[in-house]
């Protein structure tokens, strides 16, 4: 199948058009037209080279929402029309113990992902949904569930289940005090969805620019990370925090917020971070840890409880052609909250 996107053909220029082959159909596959995808940090640290091993040329995009227009002969999960979903996994081996515990992003022998992968059977680079089409095995192929709006549903896909999986791994829900660190992409569905299971939420923003914004998301109040009395202020008083600074920074003066037994869950930065303290986390038992995606189950899960609770992303949408600004909005934390892709400004060939 001809179809065509936008990649990065190196580190240093513009994302540009792009014409590629999409695989003929497997028996188990689903085609895909695609109606949004949004934009996320990720693809900017992967199509610039900030993360190692990025293969050029890059059609960036895990977060899919479009219409089936093709199933394979033993495709029995989708039928064509469907509106589905694609996020950042696309394969993975199916019977490690951690595939079968339904925790796919972390299958031992390396998950597919949705772009800058190799497909299991062939080898070939995986391009994700900065593009028209996109052909995908059915397991890996989500349901949007009734009602729930299409054009906002896509930075779910990974912004959703990114901050969603924490917070049903450390059991957040009435009573939990949870702060979220940086509100971007990840941040604010962070809010959402935390406000969504019942906890009390805190922003902790560098300024208090957004605050009115935090607020309105769902928080329930904003921490100032630069205001050192606040901060001091703040000591103990989360059970969970979800770190979604993309860049190095220093968790030391974040840990005091953590209270005894409590974690600092970092879902942003990958590599390295600051010099940090052993004293807090001995002294009060506080964890670090990091957590990737979700699984495809949990991913169904969040959708089918964003449909339930009318849990949307603040979408801002753009044509595919203003990608570039949109990036460079993005590297200033300039984001309200999630750039969304609409594929229709994409002319290209119909699908075969
Ligand atoms: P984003 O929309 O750009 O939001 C990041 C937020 O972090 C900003 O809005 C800003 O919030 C804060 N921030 C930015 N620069 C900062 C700095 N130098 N120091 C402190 N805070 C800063 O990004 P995103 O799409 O949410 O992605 C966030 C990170 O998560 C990226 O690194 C991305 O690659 C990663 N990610 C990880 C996973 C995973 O599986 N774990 C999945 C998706 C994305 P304030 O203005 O409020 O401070
Ligand atoms: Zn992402």
């Amino acid at each position: 199948m001809k179809t065509t996107g936008y990649a990065a053909l190196n580190a240093e220029t513009p994302l540009a058009p792009y014409s590629f082959d999409r695989r003929e159909l497997r028996s188990d596959d689903v085609a895909i037209e695609i109606l949004y995808c949004g934009v996320c940090h990720s693809d900017l640290h992967q199509t610039r080279s900030d993360w190692p091993g990025t293969i050029y040329p890059c059609v960036p995009g895990h977060e899919i929402v479009g219409r089936v227009i093709e199933v394979g002969g033993d495709v029995t999960r989708h039928k064509v029309g469907d509106a589905v979903a694609v996020g950042c996994l696309v394969d993975s081996c199916g019977h490690c113990d951690q595939c079968l515990a339904h925790e796919e992003q972390m299958c031992r022998e390396g998950v597919t992902l949705t772009y800058n992968g190799r497909d299991r059977i062939t080898g070939d680079v995986t391009y994700g949904g900065y593009s028209k089409h996109v052909v995908v095995r059915e397991e890996f192929v989500l349901s949007i569930p009734e009602g729930l709006d299409l054009a906002r549903a896509a930075p779910l896909l990974c912004a959703g289940i990114t901050t969603y999986s924490p917070l049903r791994t450390w059991h957040v829900g009435p009573g939990s005090r949870v702060g979220v660190i940086g509100l971007g992409g990840l941040g604010h569905m962070a809010v959402k969805l935390a406000a969504g299971l019942g906890a009390d939420v805190t922003v902790i923003s560098r300024s208090d620019a957004k605050t009115a914004d935090a607020l309105a998301l769902g928080a329930d109040r904003v921490l100032v990370s630069t205001d050192a009395e606040a901060m001091a202020a703040a000591a103990n008083a989360f059970d969970l925090i979800i770190d979604t600074v993309p860049v190095r920074h220093d968790l030391r003066p974040y840990m005091p917020l953590l209270d005894i037994d409590a974690t600092l869950v970092i879902v942003g930065q990958l590599g390295l971070v600051d010099e940090i303290s052993t004293l807090p986390l001995l002294m009060g038992r506080r964890r670090i840890s990091g957590s990737p995606v979700g699984g495809i189950a949990e991913t169904q899960e969040m959708l089918n409880f964003c449909a339930k609770k009318n849990i949307l992303p603040e979408c801002e949408m753009i044509a595919i052609q203003e990608i570039n600004g949109a990036f460079e909005r993005m590297e200033k934390a300039d984001v309200r909250y999630r750039f969304v892709i609409d594929m229709a400004t994409l002319e290209g060939p119909a699908a075969a």
